[in-house]
């Protein structure tokens, strides 16, 4: 099934170094840097219940420091679930190309930062994503755009790695997609669940990558999951 007709080089990318803003084409969020006082509309109603929580945990919500914080939360948490109101297959359509080329194309280390659904608290790390073409290729900076959109949901590690997988394989029909991620999980190193160097690493094989070893191999080769991060 798998046969490798040459021995090419797979193009390997490394993801470019996010800008300041975190954001690579990100035309329309609202970025957390930019403060404003005033929350959207559909959004107000979440104020209150913020301050509730914050005398909850024994503070006074009138002080200075945390008189505008529930509003910062707000907007803040408006932006890491943006992903909710993004279609991640139309992200991809916008930039497919028809081409020939037939080997692995690997794009790793792409910075993810997202919030787990059981504590709302962030995960964060790296996600290596390698497909094989079958006759059309995406725009790279696509595969970004694509782990983001993901990322700004709530998530558990696992969904979000079978998610980009699942996309990419229905939008591009590849002959094979793989996608591992590495991340750290706040709720687990802050609260001393586990020791605080512990990355989790998970991972989806689609198409040639599941079934053929060596293909499979390469790629994590490429990627080289597990070594050590800063
Ligand atoms: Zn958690």
């Amino acid at each position: 099934m798998a046969t490798k007709k040459k021995a090419a080089k797979p193009v390997v990318r490394k993801a470019a170094a996010p800008k300041k803003s975190q954001d690579i084409e990100l035309d329309d969020d609202v970025g957390l840097e930019r403060e404003r006082p005033d929350v959207p509309p559909p959004l107000e109603h979440l104020i209150e219940p913020v301050r509730t929580l914050l005398k909850g945990v024994g503070e006074d919500p009138r002080r200075e420091g945390l008189a505008k914080t529930p509003e910062r939360f707000v907007r803040a948490m408006d932006f890491l679930t943006s992903g909710y109101r993004k279609d991640p297959r139309q992200i991809l359509e916008k930039a497919l190309f028809h081409e020939s080329y037939d080997d692995m194309v690997v794009v790793k280390d792409i910075e993810i930062y997202s919030l787990c659904e059981h504590h709302l608290l962030p995960f964060f790390g790296r996600i290596h994503i390698g497909y094989i073409p079958n006759g059309k290729i995406v725009g790279l900076s696509k595969l970004a755009r694509l782990a983001d959109v993901f990322a700004r949901r709530l998530q558990v590690q696992e969904r979000l790695t079978e998610e980009v997988a699942a996309t990419l394989n229905e939008v591009l029909q590849p002959r094979g997609v793989a996608v591992v991620v590495e991340a750290k999980h706040l709720c687990m190193v802050m609260r001393g669940v586990e020791k605080q160097n512990s990355w989790m690493v998970t991972s989806s094989m689609l198409g040639e990558f599941r079934e053929n070893e060596a293909t499979r191999k390469e790629f994590l080769t490429l990627v080289s999951p597990g070594r050590a991060r800063s």
